[in-house]
């Protein structure tokens, strides 16, 4: 059976001719692993890769549901050991995440101020505009 293609991947390899190009149909979908992430392959480079590459869900064990929860006490101020005992999870997973998902902020931050020429303050007050408009569920 034909696999379909994904028009909104775009391959991760540096050296392919379509990396970081979306809609070239050049990505099939190439199972799945074990926590529900899906695998992909460059048919132009041959490279497998999963959707989470460059992410904080990157190489977790976790689903990405538990790591937004994580994620979501973090943003409460709630201490590392009240989310451990809260979600369940060991501390020190708790910690990893915790890190990851500074580092990957730290590199978003970055990216505004080295790339679009933002100001540290500029950026800061463009989150507190997201974090003010973001829904209430
Ligand atoms: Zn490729």
């Amino acid at each position: 059976m034909r696999k379909t293609r994904k028009l909104d991947v775009a391959c991760p390899n540096k050296e392919c001719r379509a990396f970081n190009r979306v809609g070239l149909k050049n990505i099939v979908r190439n199972g799945k692993q074990p926590n529900g992430t899906q695998k992909y392959r460059c048919i132009d480079c041959g490279r497998n890769f999963v959707r989470t590459i460059n992410t904080p869900f990157f190489h977790k064990h976790l689903k990405k549901s538990q790591i937004t929860t994580i994620c979501r006490h973090l943003a409460e101020k709630n201490g590392f050991r009240a989310i451990a005992r809260i979600t369940g999870h060991h501390l020190d997973t708790v910690r990893t995440v915790a890190s990851v998902v500074a580092k990957h902020c730290k590199k978003f931050n970055d990216y505004f101020i080295t790339e679009l020429k933002l100001t540290p303050v500029e950026v800061d007050e463009m989150w507190s505009f997201v974090k003010k408009k973001k829904k209430i569920a």
